[in-house]
């Protein structure tokens, strides 16, 4: 499991944008992008003449950061995007949306995708009707995901009941019954992080 020792917080203002990494304090005025929108440090609101590459290194950094991914699972996403048809930056952002653990935060059963990880890390959560407690396990259209039957009644789930979020398109969730279903797979106009992947693509074709 991804793991970095650092504050959540310190993260997003290192790349200079919310990560959504601490679920409903993200939203509120206690969001530290909101209160200190500069990278921490001593001289973090200082101005730094950023090189190419050390743009692209950050808009790696932020995507990997956001889905809470290491490098070495990182560099495989966009291995296998490159061998996929299509632009293999929109390739690779949908291969990182279809993981299990982002699946869960998108339906709005975890705060956010940490908390979502753990969930599924934990076996609360079930593919088709099988047990399923790999965060990236890779979705496909047609799947069903729930919470499991005997975990039903666990209070984390039982305030999720009545809950509409709004969710992309490609998802569904019945938040009465917690379960969803994965409706097509995810693209580019479904992901809303202000990533700009063509620079990673840059990077990693150096
Ligand atoms: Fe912290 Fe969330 Fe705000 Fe990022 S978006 S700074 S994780 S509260």
């Amino acid at each position: 499991m991804a793991k970095y020792t650092d504050a959540d917080c310190r993260l997003c203002r290192r790349e200079g944008c919310k990560l959504f990494l601490k679920g409903d304090r993200c939203i509120s005025s206690k969001c530290a992008m909101e209160k200190r929108p500069v990278a921490p440090g001593q001289h973090g609101a200082g101005r730094k003449k950023v090189s190419d590459y050390g743009t692209q290194l950050r808009e790696k950094q932020k995507v990997k950061r956001a889905y809470g991914v290491l490098e070495k699972q990182f560099r495989k996403y966009y291995e296998e995007a490159e061998r996929m048809k299509g632009v293999t930056g929109t390739n690779m952002l949908s291969l990182l949306e279809r993981r299990l653990d982002n699946v869960v935060y998108r339906m709005g059963i975890g705060d956010s995708r940490s908390e979502s990880r753990q969930i599924v890390n934990h076996g609360h959560i079930s593919v088709n009707g099988k047990r399923v407690n790999i965060p990236s396990y890779l979705v496909k259209v047609g799947d069903v995901i729930a919470v499991r039957e005997n975990k039903k009644d666990l209070e984390m789930f039982k305030q999720l009941k009545g809950v509409k979020i709004a969710m992309p398109k490609w998802l569904e969730f019945n938040s009465d019954e917690l379960v969803g279903k994965i409706n097509a797979l995810p693209q580019r106009e479904d992901i809303d992080l202000n990533i700009q992947e063509h620079l990673i693509v840059e990077l990693y074709s150096r």
